[in-house]
């Protein structure tokens, strides 16, 4: 299946920060394509938090409501495909899809997230999302007077005990190794009565995703009912590295303040490009691609 149709922009990613930008694109009158594999990072958490109207709303259930919304527009369109090849054409991009698809555009906008990637602690994958959060803004209000583990080590560990020890009087940070805290750190630590574990996780032992206890190498166990970790994660789509996009250091698209990417013509949103993981991040700079695309798109052709 190939397509002749040229599009003005390509959206490689349909949930919030895709849709996001392809309202602002959609009521510009702009011709879209929005590809989506159906993959959002927060597929198995019950419920998403700290978006305003939406508060304890099931993710799923409000990238759905996006999605009918957005798509009312008639100059966008829709495919459920994996993009998984890009590259820079006369007139501008040509991306194909798993099915063997072939769509043309001036444009090209990645809001295709990230992946994290599943450390292999027996347990943690299950409760990735429910009961293994990531962020104190998105679940700690849930998780609040609760026994709370720290899965982290060194500045992120020290970051995110400083913000749930607010939210939790018995913090214990699991460094899984020798700790690296400064000293000044460690008394800090110390005069919240947070506890530094360095004994290595055997096993998250849960019940359907919620955690009931911890099990340690050297056999100990203790129960929490919230354990916050920061995986490590790739690109979930590895075009726009191929295209010549530039990664920062810690991995994600390089951007300026216009979303635009290191690639003329190339632009990303949402999680791939930002280290403020939330819902609402994802709309505002998928909002912010969709109005800088149309600026340009309008002042080639005005
Ligand atoms: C477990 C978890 C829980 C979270 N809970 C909350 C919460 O309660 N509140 C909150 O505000 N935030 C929460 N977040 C953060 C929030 O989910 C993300 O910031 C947000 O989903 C980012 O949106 P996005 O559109 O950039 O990426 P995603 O939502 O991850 O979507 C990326 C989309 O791109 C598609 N895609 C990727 N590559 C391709 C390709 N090559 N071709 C086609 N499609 C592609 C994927 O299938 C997916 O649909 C949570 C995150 C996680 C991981």
């Amino acid at each position: 299946m190939k397509s002749s149709k040229n599009y003005e922009v390509i959206i490689i990613g349909g949930s919030y920060a895709g849709l996001s930008a392809a309202l602002a694109l959609g009521r510009s009158l702009r011709h879209v394509l929005i590809i989506d594999s159906g993959m959002r990072c927060n597929r198995q958490t019950p419920h998403a938090h700290n978006f305003l109207t939406q508060d304890g709303e099931a993710p799923g259930a409000i990238a759905e409501k996006a999605r009918q919304e957005v798509l009312k527009y008639e100059t966008l369109e829709w495919i459920d495909d994996l993009a998984v090849s890009g590259s820079k054409t006369e007139n501008g991009f040509v991306i194909s899809t798993q099915q063997g698809a072939e769509f043309n555009s001036q444009k090209l906008l990645f809001a295709s997230g990230i992946k994290d990637i599943m450390p292999e602690i027996p347990g943690f994958a299950a409760c990735w999302g429910i009961s293994v959060v990531h962020c104190p803004y998105c679940h700690g209000y849930e998780f609040r007077n609760q026994r709370t583990a720290i899965l982290a080590n060194g500045p992120r560990a020290f970051h995110l005990a400083s913000l749930v020890s607010n939210l939790s009087k018995e913090v214990s940070i699991l460094t899984m190794g020798k700790a690296n805290f400064s000293e000044t750190e460690r008394e800090r630590l110390n005069r919240q009565h947070i506890e530094i574990i360095e004994e290595k996780l055997a096993e998250i032992v849960h019940e359907n995703g919620h955690v009931k206890y911890l099990s340690f190498k050297d056999g100990g166990e203790k129960t929490f009912g919230a354990v916050y970790a920061a995986p490590e994660f790739v690109q979930s789509s590895d075009i726009p590295v191929a295209l010549g996009c530039e990664l920062t250091e810690p991995g994600f698209l390089k951007v300026n303040n216009m979303q635009a990417t290191t690639v003329p013509g190339v632009y990303a949103c949402g999680d791939n490009s930002g280290m403020l993981r939330s819902i609402a991040n994802a709309v505002y700079s998928g909002n912010l691609a969709g109005a800088v695309l149309n600026k340009e798109l309008t002042e080639e052709q005005f």
